[in-house]
């Protein structure tokens, strides 16, 4: 951390602040310049709040040296990481596919979309049972009975699952039945819900807030890490932007910049991204080429029919079409993708 001073501090305020920086174990060094005088801190700058340095008398302005995010760094991990969803890898050159409808909805449904997308390849089949809704109104998910379902189907099919985690109080139980917890955009910031899904051993697919920086995105993953659960996955799902022809911006920058900020794999959702059925093949092939760890998509057989974002579904010969043109950009790419009992993988 770099402390610039302004340039009318005087010498019973630079006392004062280097008492300060000592009582709390870091190291100042004082550099006198022409111009300007600054302090370099030795030491582990989490000892110390940048906002209470700027606070003092005299400070101009602190210039931290690392990234807030200790854990999720790239310096705290120079290695990428690789997260296991009950033996599917996702990482260090492992893609996660995770495809099936937005809800669980029923148990025939859930089966005719499993079948069809283990089918094409995905090796995660996802379904909400637990849906954040912006309206009272909508469909809420089914609830428990949604989780069993897509437990039952996630093991006929061969397929861990993931389901998004709302609320804390349904933690136990949603833990029962699912291997990967999702944390939505609406609560990428609901510090409760993430501490909580920190203490678990649970995998965690963390996705970004719609008016999340990446910056944001780190720092709530860092609050999953700081409690000892390190099986994070991100994931980029768009962000607000000003134009309607798309339900979000897809920041299929975000991916690239994580590669450099952290060791967490990244995946990207260009169903939620989009918004756009005709849009997602394009978006899933970016992501893949920009270095993600997976995709995460929606699909359902008769999107109609839909409980919740049926107009950006993909029709299950969508998916199989695209999870083909997936496996030959992995190819490419010298990824595999893992399937259960396969942990090692395939080559793609
Ligand atoms: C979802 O995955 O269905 C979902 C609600 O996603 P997001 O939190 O990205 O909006
Ligand atoms: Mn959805």
């Amino acid at each position: 951390m770099i402390i610039i001073l302004k340039s009318d501090i005087d010498e019973v305020q630079i006392k004062h602040l280097l008492e300060h920086i000592e009582s709390v174990g870091l190291q100042p060094h004082l550099s006198r310049g022409t111009y300007r005088t600054i302090i370099g801190l030795i030491g582990d700058e989490t000892e110390i709040s940048a906002d209470r340095l700027r606070s003092f008398p005299g400070v101009q302005d602190v210039v931290p040296v690392l990234p807030p995010y200790k854990l999720a760094s790239l310096q705290a991990h120079p290695q990428p990481s690789v997260v296991d969803v009950s033996g599917v890898l996702i990482g260090g050159g492992h893609l996660g596919m995770i495809a099936g409808p937005c809800a669980v909805e029923s148990e025939d449904r859930m089966n005719t979309i499993a079948a069809s997308v283990k089918q094409s390849g995905a090796n995660l089949l996802r379904g909400g049972a637990y849906k954040p809704r912006s309206s009272p109104y909508s469909f809420q998910g089914l609830g428990e009975e949604g989780l069993k379902i897509l437990r039952r189907v996630g093991d006929r099919h061969g397929l861990p699952v993931v389901t998004e985690i709302t609320d804390p109080r349904n933690l136990d139980q949603v833990l029962q039945y699912t291997d990967m917890l999702q944390v939505g955009a609406r609560n990428m910031q609901n510090f409760v819900l993430l501490s909580e899904v920190g203490r678990t051993s649970t995998p965690v697919l963390l996705k970004r807030g719609m008016s999340a920086t990446i910056d944001d995105l780190l720092m709530s993953a860092e609050y999953i890490l700081a409690k000892g659960n390190s099986q994070v996955v991100l994931c980029e799902r768009g962000v607000k932007g000003f134009d309607n022809a798309t339900r979000n911006l897809f920041d299929v920058a975000a991916v690239a910049s994580v590669r450099h900020l952290s060791h967490l794999p990244i995946i990207v959702d260009p169903s939620h991204a989009t918004g756009r059925p005709e849009l997602i093949p394009a978006c899933a092939l970016a992501g893949l080429a920009a270095g993600a760890d997976g995709v995460h998509i929606e699909v359902h057989d008769c999107p109609e029919e839909a409980m919740s974002d049926g107009p950006q579904a993909l029709l299950p010969d969508q998916y199989a079409e695209l999870a083909g043109q997936m496996s030959q950009l992995a190819k490419l790419l010298g990824k595999t993708i893992s399937q259960v009992g396969n942990a090692a993988g395939d080559p793609a």
